[in-house]
């Protein structure tokens, strides 16, 4: 396995101290360590019709197959999952459900400003009708509105946070923070009230059980290995099978593309977190996170973090992972230098509990694109369509990317086709080798900004003046 560099300031604590904490963490998502993970359903053993394939059953494939049916219950849709429903990025996120679909303002600003407020009102209709639909089908994924919390850990980023406040956004001095949360890192943080959290593997889990109600069939390890064209349909093609539809949807996040134009649209990238054990009253009483929220901080290289229903602390981020040739390796998912430095990190942030213990370390991958926002589009004569790279911030955005697969395959001229961000795709990423040598400047150059007052350097000026953008 090849092992990227480490761009990073050495740890603080010793590692005999940090690999004490992580001793006995097990390499498995929280999240998808539980006894209510459902067994696998059949794969995909003979050649079947019907009116739409899914490819993928994360959040996109899942979404798309639910709205699908409610919009035209007598379609026959089947989801055509390669391992599980749920095991990747959907299994083993943070479980921020954020309402933004161009990865913040700033972003949006850059690429989207002529259509900003029509997107931000879209995302926000979307966050809204997904906290519903989740209700509305009972689906128990401990869904929680407490909003999420950013903070500046740097004095460079208390005026950011200032700019940001406003009517859903409350600003937080130092006082005012504290008395939500504890940290010596902490200067000021802003009050999102759209922000909430889910168990990320409960809510695909649940979205399957959703599926199958309604009718959906889903065959689950059942690797697609191509799509091919016979007049009016297209058929995707398993070791075991093929399922012959009228319409497909291509909902495969990082995973290679099935379609040769977007090979070089995302690049997939490796994010981590740690899970504490459950916290006792005392210990959240030091900390004095008492209240139910998200936190994040204001780097370029961020740290996420946020309870679950049982008061563990998942902590995750800062490292994003680049392997050489885009690989997508099970064992990519374990990185044991992360882990140190992520639970060194958690001790920085949080000195009142130095015996903490983390039960779980994982990574996962994350599907990059060149804007930070997935892009969507049809292909083989409009009759596949495709939507990926979510960059990190996909819970929400997953269910909008949906909505708009299911308007261009239906050739509808609606609000949401007619945006940028639907008709006009990202830059392509650069291939290998240029590829690994860019990450690794680029890695730097981030690294740099955040220890220099968040100034962009020469090389991050280059970038964005190219047209790419950059963050962990
Ligand atoms: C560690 C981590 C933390 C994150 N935290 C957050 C967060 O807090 N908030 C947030 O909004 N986002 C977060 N994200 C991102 C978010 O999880 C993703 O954007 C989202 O889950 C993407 O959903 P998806 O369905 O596109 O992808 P996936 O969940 O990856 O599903 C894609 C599915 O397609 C299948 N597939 C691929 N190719 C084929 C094929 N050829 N044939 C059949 N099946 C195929 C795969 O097996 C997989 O199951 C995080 C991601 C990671 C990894």
């Amino acid at each position: 396995m090849s092992t990227p560099p480490a761009y990073d300031l050495p740890l603080r604590r010793s590692t005999g101290t940090l690999d004490r904490a992580l001793h006995g963490a097990r390499h498995i998502a929280y999240w998808l360590d539980s006894a209510e993970r459902p067994a696998a359903l059949a794969p995909l053993s003979d050649d079947l019709v019907a009116d739409l394939t899914v490819v993928g059953g994360g959040y996109c494939g899942l979404w798309s197959a639910l709205l699908a049916k409610e919009r035209n219950p007598e379609l026959d849709v089947v989801i055509v999952e390669g391992r599980e429903v749920g095991w990747a990025a959907s299994g083993r996120n943070g479980g921020f459900v954020e309402a933004s679909l161009t990865h913040g303002p700033e972003n949006g600003e850059r690429y989207f400003s002529s259509e900003l407020e029509a997107l931000d009102r879209l995302g926000h209709d979307n966050w809204r009708e997904f906290a519903d639909d989740i209700h509305r089908h009972g689906i128990e994924a401990e869904y929680e509105n407490g909003g999420v919390i950013t903070v500046a850990t740097e004095p460079h980023q208390v005026p950011w946070l200032e700019a940001l406040a406003g009517p859903q956004k409350e600003f937080l001095d130092q006082e005012a923070l504290a008395g939500h949360v504890m940290s010596p890192l902490f200067r000021a943080g802003v009050h999102d009230k759209e922000g909430a959290l889910v168990n990320p593997a409960k809510l695909a889990w649940g979205l399957k059980r959703v599926c199958l109600e309604k009718g959906v069939r889903i065959f689950e390890n059942s690797p697609v290995k191509g799509l091919s064209r016979q007049g009016e349909h297209v058929s995707a093609h398993t070791p075991g099978g093929s399922v012959q539809a009228s319409q497909v949807i291509l909902a495969t996040n990082g995973f290679p593309s099935l379609l040769f134009r977007n090979k070089l649209r995302t690049i997939p990238v490796y994010d981590y977190a740690l899970m504490t054990e459950p916290l006792t009253d005392d210990q959240l009483q030091a900390i004095g996170w008492t209240e139910r929220f998200g936190l994040t901080d204001m780097s370029r290289q961020f740290h996420y973090y946020r309870k679950s229903v049982d008061n563990r602390i998942l902590w995750g981020g800062y490292d994003a992972v680049y392997h050489r040739g885009g690989r997508i390796k099970p064992e990519y998912d374990i990185r044991k230098e992360t882990f140190l430095r992520l639970a060194d990190h958690f001790m920085d942030t949080f000195p009142q509990l130095p015996d903490i213990t983390f039960t779980h370390a994982w990574g996962g991958m994350i599907d990059m694109s060149s804007r930070l926002v997935a892009f969507h589009g049809t292909a083989i004569g409009g009759k596949v369509a495709y939507s990926s790279g979510f960059t990190g911030l996909g819970v929400a955005a997953t269910r909008f990317a949906a909505k708009a697969m299911l308007d261009l395959l239906d050739g509808a001229d609606t609000e949401i086709t007619r945006t940028k961000l639907v008709r006009t795709k990202p830059l392509p990423l650069p291939p290998e080798p240029i590829a690994s040598a860019s990450v690794g400047i680029i890695r730097r150059a981030v690294a740099q900004s955040d220890r220099n007052g968040g100034r962009d350097g020469t090389i991050l000026k280059l970038a964005n003046a190219l047209g790419y953008s950059f963050d962990t």
